[in-house]
């Protein structure tokens, strides 16, 4: 995936002042090391533990009901080495490794939680649109779809949801670091309740969706 929308200096340096990953990558490992297994995090240090696990890719899970407590552990799988565990507000507990926040693949985690949350946002436009489709065949290969719901999407493809959420992005003076995600299980949404409506008013107005084979939309993704 190609990063688009992203500025030239890293989110340790804007969003928190480290210099360069290393130093932040210095004061985590500081922070593991200052408390012992079982003790619950201080407020400095659960503040920014819980900024830097907001960038891993798995969040919206890791994070479940929400997060009570920030506690450090001995892994369970590799014994000999401590971590950060979470302790959610429904009494469950998971570990959540702050190296997977930190690698390069963390540069669009972010991207991918934004277009999670905007499609939760508009989902009641898809669910809309299946009451009243403009035609029953699959926009990419024109065959009828035949398994009526169970193996087609609705998408919009040209513009695709990608091309949309850059445009509207763009139209708003924002970039994906401007968009905050709130989520609980496995829904998420944009936190801000003005960019929601405007995001959903800019789908409505903006995306053509159709009906598409599973697998042809996932044919066309992987291009
Ligand atoms: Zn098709």
């Amino acid at each position: 995936m190609k990063k688009k929308n992203r500025t030239q200096q890293p989110w340790w340096f804007l969003d928190y002042g480290y210099q360069t990953k290393a130093a932040l990558v210095k004061e985590i490992r500081k922070i593991v090391r200052s408390y012992s297994n079982g003790t619950v995090l201080r407020k400095d240090d659960d503040w920014l533990m819980r900024q830097i696990f907001k960038r891993h890719r798995e969040y919206a899970v890791k994070e479940g009901a929400g997060i009570k407590s920030i506690e450090v552990r001995t892994n369970e799988a590799q014994s000999d080495t401590r971590g950060f565990w979470i302790n959610r507000i429904d009494g469950t507990s998971v570990d959540i490794s702050w190296p997977k926040c930190l690698n390069p693949e963390g540069e669009y985690t972010l991207e991918t939680e934004v277009h999670a949350a905007a499609r939760c946002d508009v989902e009641h436009l898809i669910e809309k649109y299946w009451e009243k489709p403009r035609t029953r065949v699959c926009i990419l290969c024109g065959k009828p779809c035949l398994y009526w719901r169970t193996k087609t999407h609705v998408a919009s493809i040209n513009p695709s949801f990608k091309e949309l959420m850059n445009s509207f992005l763009k139209e708003m003076g924002l970039t994906y670091d401007d968009i905050i995600v709130e989520s609980s299980d496995f829904r998420s949404s944009i936190s801000d309740r003005r960019i929601r409506e405007e995001w959903k008013a800019f789908y409505a107005e903006n995306a053509v969706l159709d009906l598409v084979h599973a697998t042809c939309n996932r044919k066309r993704k992987r291009k």
